[in-house]
């Protein structure tokens, strides 16, 4: 079990089983006081499921089979380490040179692969009001890090409009005046998963990257210099060798198809309804665990509190 107990996985889980129950005892794992009244142990599950760990594995090895034809795209940054694809971090000082470079070359579009960047406070701020008595914030974080990070304006040309997501959750449109001094940045996630089966769990991945994105922007007042571009961004599926054949530019991979972009206004929607349910757990915090709505599911099996559930 990781540490962090608040990161994309918890939301997702949240999406798959519509369950508050698990959300709830999710969100008060690492801090219980603040979150149950009265506080009491979890029964734990009689067998721990496996699956999720070969799929996880399965997911890696697809990720940098796709990173070994986009390493060879014009424009691509990365870091390697025998061969494979390793973390770099997206920081502000790096984030500047990004701009310069884009200053002076303003058609080209940069990749970054496997970029992992800061998660600002200022977005669990805004989600859990403060409370008497209560400092700091009441869940432990993971950093972000998603596949693919687009930063460029020429991929504007692939929607009507352009649209930017502001730290607040507000939508504004971006004017083609502003286009000459601001880079788009667009969010792409590499996913094991075949193409008709992208949903709902993966636009809530995005938006959450999307979001803390663009509050980390506001942290570094770099809102002159980049904006987080809402309706473009979506998953590379799973696709076959071939299929990657063709790719040289960063526009072949949009050109050939390769990405499955996500609905960004019904994801917005799912995203601030999920983050209310999260507000209002807060807000009735502490309470029983026993109050908190169950979701009884054939899902069930593979859930960790199923033992608990079933006694309480
Ligand atoms: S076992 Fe089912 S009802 Fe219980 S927390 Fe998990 S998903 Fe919810």
């Amino acid at each position: 079990m990781t540490k962090n107990n608040f990161n994309k996985i918890l939301l997702q889980s949240y999406i798959l089983t519509n369950c508050k129950r698990r959300l709830f005892l999710e969100l008060g794992r690492n801090k219980p006081d603040l979150w149950y009244n009265p506080v009491r142990s979890i029964i734990k599950p009689k067998r721990i499921a496996v699956q999720s760990k070969y799929i996880k594995k399965q997911g890696k090895n697809y990720e940098q089979k796709v990173y070994s034809h986009l390493k060879k795209v014009d424009n691509a940054i990365f870091q390697e380490t025998d061969g494979v694809v390793v973390m770099s971090h997206l920081e502000k000082d790096r984030l500047i040179q990004f701009y310069d470079r884009l200053s002076h070359n303003p058609n080209i579009t940069l990749m970054l692969l496997e970029f992992q960047f800061e998660n600002p406070q200022s977005f669990f701020e805004q989600l859990f009001s403060p409370k008497p008595n209560v400092e700091g914030i009441p869940v432990d974080f993971s950093h972000q890090r998603p596949d693919i990070i687009f930063i460029g304006n020429n991929i504007n040309e692939y929607v009507d409009e352009v649209f930017e997501l502001l730290g607040d959750g507000r939508i504004r449109k971006v004017s083609k005046n502003e286009k000459n001094k601001r880079f788009g940045i667009s969010i792409f996630d590499i996913k094991y998963t075949q193409e008709e089966k992208i949903g709902k769990k993966h636009f809530i991945e995005i938006f959450y990257y999307l979001r803390t994105l663009a509050l980390l922007l506001n942290k570094y007042q770099l809102t002159d210099k980049f904006y987080v571009r809402v309706n473009f961004n979506g998953i590379l599926p799973l696709r076959s060798e071939q299929e990657f054949k063709h790719i040289k530019f960063v526009g072949d991979i949009f050109k050939y198809n390769l990405v499955s972009l996500i609905m960004w206004k019904e994801s917005n929607r799912i995203f601030e309804n999920v983050m209310g349910v999260i507000k209002k757990l807060w807000k009735k915090s502490p309470c029983s665990i026993e109050s908190i709505n169950l979701s009884l599911h054939q899902g069930c099996g593979y859930c960790q509190y199923i033992e608990d559930c079933s006694i309480n």
